[in-house]
Order: C-alpha cells, then sequence, then structure tokens
C-alpha cells in the first residue's frame, strides 16, 4: 500500500513539474513572439441581415509560431492572462485591428466598427485609457469606429470600479459591447446602468434544437429586452442557415458565424468584400 502511494504521488509530481515547466516554455515563447511579431489578427464579419451588408468586423487574435503553426486564443489566451503578458498582447492586436480599419477606409471600405476583444485583466489594467488613446491618436482612427467586447462575467461585477472605465469609454465616444450575452448568471438590471450599445447572444441560445425549446425562450426575451433599452443584438455563431432565418423572424438584425464567413486575414475579407460589391 505504501509503495503504491508513494508511486502515486511521484507519478503526481512529476506530471505537475512537467505542466509548469511546458507552460514556463510557452510563456517564454509568447514573450518572444510579442516581440518578434508572431501575432496576427483575424478577422471576421457582421452583417446585416435584410440589407445583406458588411457593418463591422470583430478582431481575433493569432500566434504565428515559428514551430508550432497558427495557434488559436484558446490555445494561449488563458496563459497570457495568468503571467500578464495579456495587456502587452492586448495593446498589439488593438493598434493592428485600428490600423487595418484606417487601411480599409483608405481603400473606400468602410465598416462601421472594428471590434476587440478585452479579457478581465486588461479592463482592469490602470492604463486602458492612456493605451487607447494613444493607438486612436497614432492610427488616426475615429473612436467611434472602434469597439470594446467585454464579457458579461465581468459587467456583471457592478462595482464604481467597472462603472467608472465604462463611463470613461463612453466619453472616447468608443462602442461597447457584451460578449457572451446570457452565459452569466447576472440580473439584468445593469443592462440599464452601464452605458453599452451592443450585446452579442452567445452561440449556445441560437443552437436548433427539436428536443430543448429553452434556448430559443431565452433568445425571444433577450430580443424584447434589448429593444426596450434601445440595443443592438449580434447573434454569435450561425452555423446553419435555419438558425439565420430564425433569428431574423425574431426579429434580430444582425449575424456573425460561419454560415456568413470565417475569422480570415485582412487580404481576404478585402477580396470578400470586393466580390460582394461586384454582384
Ligand atoms: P469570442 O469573443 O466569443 O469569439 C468568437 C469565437 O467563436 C471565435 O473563436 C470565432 O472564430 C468563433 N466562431 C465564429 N463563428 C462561429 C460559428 O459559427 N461557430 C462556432 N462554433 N464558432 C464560431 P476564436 O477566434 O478561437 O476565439 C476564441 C475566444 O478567444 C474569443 O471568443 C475571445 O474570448 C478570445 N479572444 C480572441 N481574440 C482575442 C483578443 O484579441 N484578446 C482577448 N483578450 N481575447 C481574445
Ligand atoms: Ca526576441
Ligand atoms: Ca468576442
Ligand atoms: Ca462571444
Amino acid at each position: 500500500y505504501r509503495s503504491k502511494h508513494a508511486g502515486r504521488n511521484i507519478v503526481t509530481v512529476f506530471e505537475e513539474t512537467l505542466q509548469d515547466e511546458q507552460s514556463l516554455t510557452l510563456e517564454h515563447e509568447l514573450r518572444e513572439g510579442l516581440s518578434n511579431g508572431e501575432i496576427t489578427v483575424y478577422y471576421q464579419p457582421q452583417i446585416h441581415l435584410s440589407a445583406g451588408t458588411i457593418t463591422g468586423v470583430e478582431a481575433l487574435v493569432r500566434w504565428q509560431h515559428p514551430t508550432r503553426g497558427l495557434l488559436s486564443p484558446g490555445e494561449f489566451i488563458q496563459l497570457a492572462e495568468e503571467c500578464g503578458l495579456i495587456v502587452e498582447l492586448g495593446v498589439i492586436v488593438l493598434r493592428m485591428a485600428c490600423q487595418e480599419m484606417k487601411l480599409w477606409e483608405r481603400q473606400g471600405i468602410s465598416y462601421e466598427t472594428v471590434w476587440v476583444n478585452l479579457s478581465p485583466r486588461q479592463f482592469q489594467s490602470p492604463d486602458l485609457i492612456t493605451s487607447i488613446q494613444d493607438v486612436l491618436r497614432e492610427t488616426g482612427l475615429s473612436p467611434t469606429s472602434l469597439g470594446l467586447e467585454i464579457t458579461e462575467s465581468l459587467a456583471m461585477k457592478n462595482t464604481d470600479l467597472i462603472m467608472n472605465k465604462l463611463r470613461q469609454l463612453r466619453d472616447l465616444g468608443v462602442r461597447i459591447a457584451i460578449d457572451d450575452f446570457g452565459t452569466g448568471y447576472s440580473s439584468l438590471s445593469y443592462l440599464q446602468q452601464f452605458p453599452i450599445n451592443v450585446i452579442k447572444v452567445d452561440k449556445s441560445f441560437t443552437r436548433i434544437s427539436s428536443d430543448d425549446q429553452n434556448p430559443r425562450f431565452i433568445v425571444t426575451a433577450i430580443l424584447a429586452l434589448a429593444r426596450e433599452l434601445n440595443l443592438r443584438v449580434i447573434a454569435e455563431g450561425m452555423e446553419h442557415i435555419e438558425q439565420i432565418h430564425w433569428m431574423r423572424q425574431e426579429g434580430c438584425d444582425y449575424a456573425q458565424g460561419y454560415v456568413v464567413a470565417r475569422p480570415m486575414t485582412p487580404e481576404m475579407l478585402t477580396k470578400m468584400h470586393r466580390e460582394l460589391c461586384d454582384r
């Protein structure tokens, strides 16, 4: 018994050490990657359902790793958040997104908004407002063309600190969206108090399932609430045309998802845009 017990401990300790080492390696590589220009941004269009036009784009970070290939945020965002590199990474993404938006403008392509995701640690960073101001000044992008997506779990914490920051952002003129809406267990009262413009209905509520009516009921309720509060609603994660039809029928005007377009490089998006216009 004793030896078995001891053996398990050794294995556990070994595995934990291995995990620590792996994340240390990745942290080191990310630090390198940030300064070596390995961060890129993909863009996923959002469309207006009746007009069929692209109204906005969401910036989604990618890491072009020298040996591991193109990495998705799921593979490094949490690590970046934990080791604090997220603040630096966030500014890089913000700058790239604003630059790209200006580039599109110069090419005669104008989207209402480029949306950038903010993680909780970024949002709480004391430098947030200054770095946004700096990037806007640097790139010459109008604040009204920039949108920031924050998650519901963060917005829910109705503290003075968060409220203050949201007000400062609103005063800058940038747009605010609540991401993954409906996944937090919040009271909805904050929606009325917070200076936000858009809610993005999480994909878990827009699935089409015949056996479970609940998600549909929730979406209908969210749309009614948004209408009352004069908020724009974007349906996220649309994978099937039936979902789009249904959301539209329920009164949702904006959608984003694989059925419309996958996240892509800015060059690919420019090409897609031109093709849409030529039709
Ligand atoms: P999110 O903000 O909810 O972004 C949407 C995610 O869903 C993206 O994954 C997108 O590629 C994916 N998606 C889009 N359409 C569909 C669809 O029809 N079906 C399905 N199943 N998925 C769809 P991605 O790019 O892997 O990003 C994952 C998450 O990583 C994002 O979720 C966001 O929370 C985070 N993230 C991405 N970029 C950044 C960033 O620059 N900064 C920070 N802090 N977080 C980021
Ligand atoms: Ca280096
Ligand atoms: Ca998002
Ligand atoms: Ca989302």
